[in-house]
């Protein structure tokens, strides 16, 4: 019995009372056991936690690490010095390429062995060492570039149902656009080629636009809209780059529309005793009535131009072959402005008294623009006042706020509302 009472003293490191009996010392084991197996249960879930928190701190640590790599080479970025941007001009014979750099002067340089040759082509843009000017890489098409101007719309929600008035100059315009796009064979049976590019014009805010639009969506062709004045830059030879991309960008996302808007800012007449920089302006024309030269008038792209300003065009565009059909977009007349005005309408809460025919009668020599202007109005007039439906007044203080700013200096606004 000592000798197992030694044993036991020794194994569980604790001082075990001497004075007890058999049946004492066995219940004193089976507690001490069981505060064992709570100890060792205890500490297994600490390992446990512990383990987890170690876990824990090894993939912090691994997240900082990624962290401090990414700042490291972010930081590393934001030092190296800046590369120059050139066009390749020509591709010489020796592996070198001459480039002209953005600031004007041509270079012969050399170039990264990473580069590939299918990708050196006069006209291409490249990035280059700012010492050495050796080609470091070739930049992404230059048609990202263009198209920061460019608006590219996939797919429009102006249907020819949202145009008011525009009947004669709808069918003219599904004749000229929409039907070489959508049945070409019609005129390939009877010989003739459609027109090469449509001119709308008229008086600002008369729906020109939306026309243009209208005619993309019904043919769902992807409507690359652009400013005239967007294709005057600073540079020597970027306005007609542009346009070049402009046409190579119409071919790739074919069957498309080109609109360009406000034709006038690049296509006045020329004169002579121009300055350097109109001469710009005559150059992107010249290559715009290249393109047009150029451009298969059976093939999937169509032209539309749009101008507050006829009189004022170079006849070079207006000559047959070129712009050769005119669709004059005129301001609307009574039962346009009644039908403009119940287009703008048709989804607001209407009062059951407006009268459409009076309404158009107060509007006279208002334009598609301004007619919705007055809805938009109306509609905030009626929540000024917190009513629940826009009423006849709200159209009348509209109309006499639209109309009245354009017509301030006349008092035939005043007398008609009197
Ligand atoms: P600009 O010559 O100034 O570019 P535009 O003739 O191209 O003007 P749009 O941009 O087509 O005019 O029209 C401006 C807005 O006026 C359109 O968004 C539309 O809400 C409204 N609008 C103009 N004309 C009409 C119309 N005939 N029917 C319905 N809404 C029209």
């Amino acid at each position: 019995m000592v000798e197992i009472l030694e044993d036991t003293e020794r194994r569980l490191m604790v001082n075990i009372p001497q004075d007890l009996s058999n049946d004492d010392f066995s219940r004193y084991l089976i507690d001490r056991m069981h505060q064992l197996e709570e100890r060792n249960h205890l500490i297994r879930e600490q390992n446990h936690k512990i383990v987890a928190e170690k876990r824990y701190a090894e993939s912090q640590k691994l997240k900082f690490e990624r962290e401090l790599r990414t700042i490291k080479s972010e930081l590393e970025k934001l030092k190296t010095t800046p590369l120059i941007v050139g066009t390749i001009v020509e591709v010489l014979e020796n592996g070198k390429l001459v480039v002209r750099s953005s600031t004007g002067p041509q270079f012969v340089v050399g170039l990264s062995q990473f580069i590939k040759e299918s990708e050196l082509e006069p006209g291409t843009q490249v990035a280059m060492n700012q010492q050495t000017l050796a080609v470091i890489s070739v930049l992404p098409t230059s048609r990202s570039h263009l198209v920061r101007g460019v608006e590219v719309i996939e797919s429009l929600d102006v249907e020819y149902s949202d145009i008011g008035g525009l009947e004669d100059q709808i069918r003219e315009l599904r004749e000229a656009v929409e039907l070489p796009l959508t049945r070409p064979e019609l005129f390939t049976r009877i010989g003739i080629d459609p027109p090469k590019g449509v001119m709308l014009y008229g008086p600002p805010g008369t729906g020109k636009t939306m026309l243009a639009k209208a005619v993309s969506h019904q043919t769902s062709a992807t409507f690359l809209r652009l400013v005239g004045s967007e294709l005057v830059q600073k540079y020597i030879g970027e306005g007609a780059r542009m346009v070049r991309e402009l046409f190579k960008l119409a071919k790739d996302k074919a069957p498309s529309i080109i609109f360009i808007d406000e034709l006038d800012s690049i296509g006045a007449k020329r004169y002579d005793g121009a300055t350097a920089g109109d001469r710009e302006v005559q150059r992107t024309l010249m290559q715009l009535l290249a393109e047009m030269d150029g451009f298969n008038p059976r093939g999937d792209v169509r032209l539309l131009a749009a101008t507050n300003r006829l009189d004022i065009l170079d006849p070079a565009l207006l000559r047959p072959g070129r712009f050769d059909r005119f669709i004059e977009v005129t301001p609307p007349n009574n039962e346009a402005r009644v039908q403009i005005l119940k287009i703008h309408t048709r989804n607001m809460n209407l009062s059951k008294d407006v009268d459409f025919n009076y309404l158009a009668k107060l509007t006279e020599g208002t334009s598609g623009s301004g007619l919705k202007a007055i809805a938009t109005e109306a509609g905030m007039f009626a929540i000024r006042n917190e009513k629940d439906c826009v009423e006849v007044d709200d159209l009348i203080n509209a109309i006499k706020k639209v109309v009245g700013e354009k017509d301030s200096s006349s008092s035939v606004s005043e007398n008609m509302f009197a």
